[in-house]
């Protein structure tokens, strides 16, 4: 999963980014609200966490700039503002859902998986696809009821896949999914990745569609 964090507090914005990696998410982190526009316009993301107050444009044209767009991405507004009428102002903008600050970290990782759930349309933590079970709270990977220990981006990988089987992801869908800006991509590493789920979890597992890219199948 890759998030766009928006944060002009190098303080928070260095803290989030650090915690969030921590978790498995790809952060990228932009500190204005210009540089935001243009990330979200090259990139695609899976949750934008936004900074209200920002310099250059404000969080809320922002967030109102990417749904005039019909961009449906997850808004998840962090702000210090506590006025009642700027969250009602965020969230009839389009925003899903606001802390204030101070936030408690747990409450934000909760929030965040609150969001993508609802997102992928699921109603707890729990992925499931034919004998493969994915929890999003725990990170606790299940196959063939054995328990199963992965990497952070073989998990991120293995997500992007159960995120939408029978889907065929291009390379470069992957890479967007598991590499931030600030990542050095190794040659082949998305394969070496694929050929590591593959041993864990069976060499059927993962298709290769020849010159197109890798799909995880729905199961019959
Ligand atoms: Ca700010």
């Amino acid at each position: 999963m890759r998030f766009l964090l928006v944060e002009d507090d190098s303080m928070v914005g260095e803290s989030l980014r650090k915690a969030l990696r921590q978790d498995g998410f790809t952060i990228d982190w932009v500190q204005d609200g210009r540089a935001a526009e243009v990330a979200l316009s090259s990139e695609t993301y899976d949750l934008l966490l936004l900074d209200l107050g920002l310099p250059s444009k404000s969080g809320l044209e922002v967030l109102r700039s990417v749904r005039q767009t019909g961009n449906r991405i997850p808004v998840l507004i962090l702000t210090a503002r506590d006025a009642v009428s700027d969250r009602i102002t965020g969230l009839d903008a389009g925003a899903d859902d606001y802390l204030i600050k101070p936030f408690d970290f747990d409450e934000l990782e909760a929030r965040i998986r609150a969001l993508l759930r609802r997102q992928a349309g699921r109603v707890d933590s729990v992925i499931r696809l034919g004998e493969l079970t994915l929890n999003t709270t725990s990170r606790e990977v299940h196959f063939k009821g054995q328990a199963v220990t992965l990497s952070g981006r073989e998990y991120a990988l293995l997500e992007a896949f159960l995120d939408r089987p029978g889907a065929v992801l291009s390379l470069a869908q992957l890479e967007e999914k598991i590499y931030g800006w600030d990542d050095e991509i190794g040659s082949n590493a998305v394969e070496v990745y694929i050929h590591g789920l593959r041993k864990k979890l069976g060499s059927d597992f993962i298709k290769n569609v020849r010159g197109v890219g890798y799909m995880v199948p729905k199961p019959q």
